[in-house]
């Protein structure tokens, strides 16, 4: 079996004691790739480090992340611009809008995923999207690039299936990933009724586990545990499910 794990931060400081470790586990576990959404400046080194030292495993995005979007939102705009110039990166992402956490800097947000959706366009790439409590918010920038050089991924989708069909409509994947083990997790019970040509499985690690990790640092290791979550919502084996989600992704980030 073969899965690729569409988002996962294995960069981050909560990997660096076992780093190595838990991609050797995620191996093991049937993840052989891995898609690295990028949330602000101070990370990137450690992005390109990692990618160095499995090359052909890891792939990596460039974005600003919508909770990283502060007072130096400029020069961190301008980080993206620059590293999307200098390195190759499959996607722009992750990007978006978070109301949940703070609405201080809304509208600068939503220019910033504004701005990051139109630089993604201009390079033919992919867009890999962060919406929390912001619904409205991203449709409203989304609709103003519809278009065929609109694609990507509404990553760790948590809307209801109207929002779904919304998002499928505009040329975007819905990312799937620990929330929907959860009990209270809601897409799980209209999950089946999207087509299965429509998702892509993420594990967001270190956040979100899937049941039973819940609570407890998330690892691509765990991405066997949605994808049989998924296979069993839609009454299809674990081996269908890994196959086509497969491809959906190359779909998105095209042939890796
Ligand atoms: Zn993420």
């Amino acid at each position: 079996m073969h899965l690729i794990d569409t988002h996962t931060h294995l960069y981050v400081e909560a990997f660096d004691d076992d780093q190595d470790e838990a991609i050797a586990r995620a191996m093991a576990s049937g993840v052989d790739r891995f898609f690295l959404p990028a949330i602000d400046q101070t990370y990137t080194q450690r992005m390109l480090a990692l990618q160095r030292k499995y090359p052909d495993r890891i792939d990596l995005m460039m974005g600003l992340h919508p909770t990283h979007v502060n007072e130096n939102v400029e020069e961190e705009l301008a980080h993206v611009a620059q590293m999307l110039d200098a390195h190759s990166f499959v996607a722009v992402g992750e990007i978006g809008i978070d109301l949940y956490w703070d609405k201080t800097h809304a509208q600068a947000q939503q220019k910033a995923f504004d701005q990051q959706i139109y630089w993604a366009k201009e390079r033919g790439l992919p867009i890999v999207i962060h919406c929390r409590e912001a619904f409205d918010e991203v449709f409203e920038v989304l609709e103003g690039h519809r278009g065929d050089d609109l694609k990507g991924i509404f990553h760790c989708f948590t809307g209801t299936l109207s929002h779904a069909h919304r998002a499928i409509d505009l040329n975007l994947f819905l990312g799937i990933g620990g929330v929907v083990t959860f009990k209270n997790g809601k897409i799980d019970q209209f999950l089946a009724e999207i087509p299965l040509t429509n998702i892509v499985l993420e594990t967001d690690a270190p956040y979100l586990a899937p049941v039973p990790y819940r609570g407890k640092r998330n690892e691509s290791a765990y991405l066997p545990l949605i994808a049989e979550k998924v296979a069993h919502l839609y009454g299809r084996s674990l081996a269908e499910v890994a196959e086509q989600t497969t491809a959906n992704a190359r779909k998105v980030f095209g042939d890796f």
